[in-house]
């Protein structure tokens, strides 16, 4: 007779993760099965290695700028290897650590490709499982476009992969990630080149985002190709485009978006519905349309971050086992950092959002040289904004470019998610001197 849990999850990425450890802590019986590794894409191939890298970046430029501030400093050598073998190591620390962890919790974990079977079984490796309740968190993989010549690319998986150093790489997409790994590979050192089918970067982030990340990467040397669609790519990797052929790249990286991993799932065997490019949609609470199967994170379509399939999960758990019927996840108002150089840090409507949604909105917003460059040859620029909306000014939006931005806004999140007023903002004494202070101090 095939095992019965309370809880299987398909996918130990951050939702199925998050799901069976919540419902462990109620006493419930799970298992989890993953068939790439354990973790999944942010801790594999996405937030982890890339912060990694970014903080590398970061290095980098702060070594360029140590100069302004008196310092005569002469790098002998940078390792892309010794960089690479070290975060591979942290990767594998921290993969170890689940092994433990899940037993500690007493999950059952197996390695294999998940499939349903029916309502309320799965297989995987040739045996089945039942359980009263299923979710589906197979998260995605990078999409490569159906284009000739598209295998001679990589993607942000195959970028984490790289021994070496690109010398000059096209970074083929303007989304966000197309726009971190420029912006790590242009600071370390690599001729960077951006092609976008859009006429800006990051599409659907606030228009003064928008463009002062072009002002910053242009002013840092990033070529960027706005309104251009990829033809075909020939094994010398030229590219050809609708403005014409661009040669001489020693990497082309496909950052062109996700697909959710649902073609094999089974989905048809236990009815479970899906959109027409494989997202399964579900209901506030998580909830498929077949009543015991539910389904988080990026294989859901909705804002793909971790934190996001991180609290779906929780909550679904709190939710099932834990008597909270009402549980479930606000996609409201989440905040959300582009780790660019320098980093931006966003939440809530943009202004073109506002607009359409109230009749009365106030912009407040302020552009400047952070002291932090003050001193430097090769500065930056901060850019803030504050959507606010009625006649109590409510803050609705804000949008932050600059040193510090990812770390700023967690705090500014907690105020807009209670429903801050400008005035509150305007309320609350400035720390001096940060760029932060602005924030409070918008007229
Ligand atoms: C380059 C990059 C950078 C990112 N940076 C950030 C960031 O800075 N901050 C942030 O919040 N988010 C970031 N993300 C997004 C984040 O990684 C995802 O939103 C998050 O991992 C989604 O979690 P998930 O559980 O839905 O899916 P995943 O983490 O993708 O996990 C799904 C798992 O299911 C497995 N699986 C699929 N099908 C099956 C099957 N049939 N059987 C068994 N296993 C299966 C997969 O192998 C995978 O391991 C980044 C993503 C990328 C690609």
């Amino acid at each position: 007779m095939a095992k019965h849990y309370d809880m299987i999850a398909i996918g130990a990425g951050s939702g199925g993760l998050s799901a069976v450890e919540r419902a462990s802590e109620y006493d419930k019986k799970c298992l989890v099965i993953e068939v790439k590794t354990i973790g999944g894409t942010c801790v594999n191939v996405g937030c982890v290695p890339k912060k990694v890298m970014w903080f590398a970046a970061n290095t980098a430029t702060q070594i360029d700028s140590a100069q302004g501030f008196g310092f005569d400093i002469e790098v002998k050598n940078f390792s892309w290897k010794k960089l690479k073998q070290s975060r591979d190591n942290y990767i594998k620390g921290i993969i170890n650590w689940y092994d433990s962890h899940l037993e500690k919790l007493g999950i059952n974990y197996i390695h294999g490709f998940g499939q349903l079977v029916d309502k309320n079984t799965v297989s995987v490796n040739g045996e089945t499982y039942t359980a009263d309740h299923i979710v589906l968190s197979p998260g995605g993989e990078p999409s490569v476009p159906n284009i000739k010549g598209a295998k001679y690319g990589i993607t942000s998986d195959g970028f984490f992969e790289l021994e070496t150093l690109p010398k000059k790489v096209a970074v083929i997409g303007s989304g966000y990630i197309g726009v971190e790994l420029a912006g790590v590979l242009n600071a370390l050192g690599s001729e960077v080149e951006i092609f976008g089918r859009a006429d800006i970067l990051l599409r659907g982030f606030d228009p003064m985002i928008q463009e002062v990340l072009d002002k910053n990467y242009t002013s840092h040397g990033i070529i960027l190709h706005h309104g251009t669609t990829i033809d075909k790519v020939s094994v010398d990797k030229t590219i050809f485009t609708n403005h014409g052929e661009f040669s001489g790249f020693d990497s082309i990286i496909w950052a062109v978006g996700r697909d959710p991993m649902t073609q094999h799932l089974g989905l048809e065997n236990a009815s479970v519905e899906c959109d027409q490019r494989g997202f399964i949609p579900t209901d506030k609470f998580q909830v498929t349309n077949v009543d015991n199967i539910f389904a988080l994170g990026d294989a859901t379509g909705r804002t793909s971050l971790t934190p996001v399939a991180i609290a779906a999960g929780r909550r679904l758990a709190d939710r099932l086992y834990n008597n909270m019927t009402d549980r479930h996840l606000d996609y409201s108002n989440i905040s959300t950092v582009v780790f660019s150089h320098p980093p931006i840090g966003t939440i809530g409507l943009t202004e073109i959002e506002a607009n359409k949604e109230f009749d009365k909105v106030k912009i407040y917003k302020s552009e400047f040289t952070p002291m932090a460059d003050a001193l430097l040859n090769q500065k930056t620029t901060t850019a803030l904004k504050l959507v606010c909306v009625g006649d109590d000014e409510k803050v609705v939006g804000c949008h932050i470019m600059g040193h510090g931005a990812d770390e700023m806004l967690q705090g500014f999140a907690v105020a807009i998610k209670m429903g801050a007023t400008k005035k509150q903002f305007d309320d609350t004494v400035a720390i001096h001197p940060t760029s932060a202070e602005e924030l409070v101090t918008l007229r």
